[in-house]
């Protein structure tokens, strides 16, 4: 391989270039994170660049989403847009690749005057009976080569016809090897890409396999850290580096994030989009911390890492080649476990929209102010896997008037009379101890005592208690409920499952 081809790596400089024809996917985010890992573990430069060239897909919405997202998410880039829109930093700039067609032009013009890439006057009706003559014959398909020897005379004469040529690249067969730094040594041969490539279309546009390559050779990018689906692009990209006279990065494939059933995660069968992770309430140290254990390991016990810690741990060299299988248990659990370590007046806050939404819809009839949450912290923060779990757990705290099904409130050893009896006398028992002191500790005793007396089980008739304060069966602990509702709350939601069961009586 000739010398200029091997980088002498001064400056460590990676990337991460969404498109933004769609929302933030959890595989952009899980390689924006990985990038963002590496350049902070070797005090590398992380660079964000909008591939921004595909105009009928591309909006300032999906790339409002993708900047948003990336910020809540906490990985800081060193040079790019700062907001959807907005200007952009850095010294390799602009990042936006609409506003750098001037560059792919003239590396398109180097090309061609090189006879590297030369002007393709098929037309997309010829192109396409080639493909199907291919199909019927059962061969892969790739480009002839039609236009690849043209003489300036037959140029010329499609130039009279009023055809614009595309540009193709001349891909010459041949083995490509690159040493992978997750994957190994890879090697394809370039008979197999295609055939000659396409690089600038007929109406001018330059195409993704150019424009990233001129690229990362602009912004002196190092390392190539993207998911493994860009696997056999690579080949291609290599061979366009080495013809523009660049450097050729390293190359790091990430394994790819899989449904349970292995199947590839997409749009369609999974839940892809950052935002609505967001939505439902994980909170941005789960997300990271899941994401970086998506094909990477700390090669210790430990699995809560905050993003401090994973810069610290990170390794490429550490991550797996297998898919990643995507566990939405585990990360529900970490999420909880991020929700556990946060300072209650913080979850506090955060927990805020989520009771608001809430409350637009229907669920609950007032958003509790910060310092009633902020009593119910101790009975909560252990509780909840996600922010949007809140109403679930409380809820029923700030509704005016319970909706449940009177049966709900007849647990299944019970009948209804039994259950009418138990509230009724559960009642008597709360009233009593109400008037001396109302604390978890000194309900439990008194009630427990009823249910022996009575011969019930406790769990029985804590449950009927359950139900009549809560409309639900699964709560934070009963005695915490109960004094988080109040002594007059707790009689009047009890009176109130008593009334609905003689009424069904
Ligand atoms: N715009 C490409 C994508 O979103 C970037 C691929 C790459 O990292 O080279 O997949």
């Amino acid at each position: 391989m000739p010398a200029t081809y091997n980088r002498v790596m001064t400056d460590i400089r990676v990337r991460i270039a969404p498109s933004p024809t769609g929302p933030l996917h959890i595989g952009t985010a899980r390689t924006a994170l990985f990038n963002f890992l590496f350049a902070r573990h070797v005090g590398g430069t992380f660079v964000l660049r909008l591939e921004d060239t595909d105009r009928a897909r591309s909006s300032i919405a999906y790339e409002k989403e993708i900047v948003d997202g990336l910020h809540w998410l906490g990985l800081r880039w060193d040079e790019g847009p700062d907001i959807a829109g907005g200007p952009d930093r850095g010294a390799y700039g602009p990042y936006r690749q609409m506003q750098r067609l001037g560059l792919y032009k003239g590396a398109a013009r180097r090309l061609l005057e090189a006879d590297l890439a030369y002007p393709c006057y098929c037309t997309p009706a010829e192109l396409d009976a080639e493909r199907r003559r291919q199909e019927t014959a059962h061969l892969q398909p790739r480009y002839s080569g039609r236009c690849a020897h043209l003489t300036p005379a037959e140029r010329a004469a499609f130039e009279a016809e009023g055809r614009r040529p595309a540009i193709r690249f001349r891909i010459e067969a041949g083995p490509v090897a690159f040493d992978d730094l997750i994957r190994g040594r890879v090697e394809i041969d370039a008979a197999n890409l295609g055939g000659d490539l396409v690089i600038v279309r007929a109406d001018g546009t330059p195409l993704y396999h150019f424009t990233v390559v001129v690229d990362d050779a602009a912004m002196r990018i190092s390392h190539v850290i993207r998911g493994e689906d860009h696997l056999s692009n690579t080949p291609k990209h290599i061979l366009l580096f080495r013809a523009l006279g660049q450097p050729v990065p390293l190359f790091a494939h990430l394994p790819l994030i899989l449904n349970p059933d292995r199947t590839k995660m997409s749009k369609r069968k999974s839940q892809t989009a950052i935002g609505d992770y967001i939505a439902q309430g994980f909170i941005r140290e789960g997300l990271d911390n899941y994401l970086a254990l998506l094909g990477w390991s700390s090669g210790s016990e430990e699995e809560v890492l905050s993003l401090d810690e994973l810069v610290e741990r990170f390794d490429l060299a550490a991550v797996n080649r297998a898919g990643a299988i995507f566990d939405r248990e585990r990360l529900e659990w970490l999420n909880g476990q991020w929700i556990r370590r946060l300072a209650p007046d913080e979850l506090v806050e955060r927990l805020g929209p989520f009771l608001e939404a809430e409350r637009i819809a229907g669920r609950i009839d007032r958003v509790p102010s910060d310092v009633e949450l902020r009593v119910l912290m101790p009975i909560v923060q252990e509780r909840l896997p996600l922010l949007g779990a809140i109403g679930d757990l409380v809820g029923f705290l700030f509704v005016d008037e319970l909706r449940y099904e009177p049966a709900l409130l007849v647990p299944k050893r019970w009948d209804r009379a039994t259950a009418l009896a138990g509230l009724a006398a559960a009642r008597a028992v709360i009233a009593d101890v109400g008037r001396v002191s109302y604390e978890a500790d000194e309900l439990e005793p008194p009630l427990r005592r009823l249910a022996g007396e009575r011969g019930w089980k406790a769990g029985d008739l804590f449950m009927a208690i359950r139900v009549a304060l809560t409309g639900r069966t699964a709560t934070p602990p009963l005695f915490d409920t109960m004094v988080a509702l109040g002594h007059g709350r707790t009689l009047a939601r009890l009176d109130r499952a008593v009334a609905l069961l003689g009424d069904a009586a």
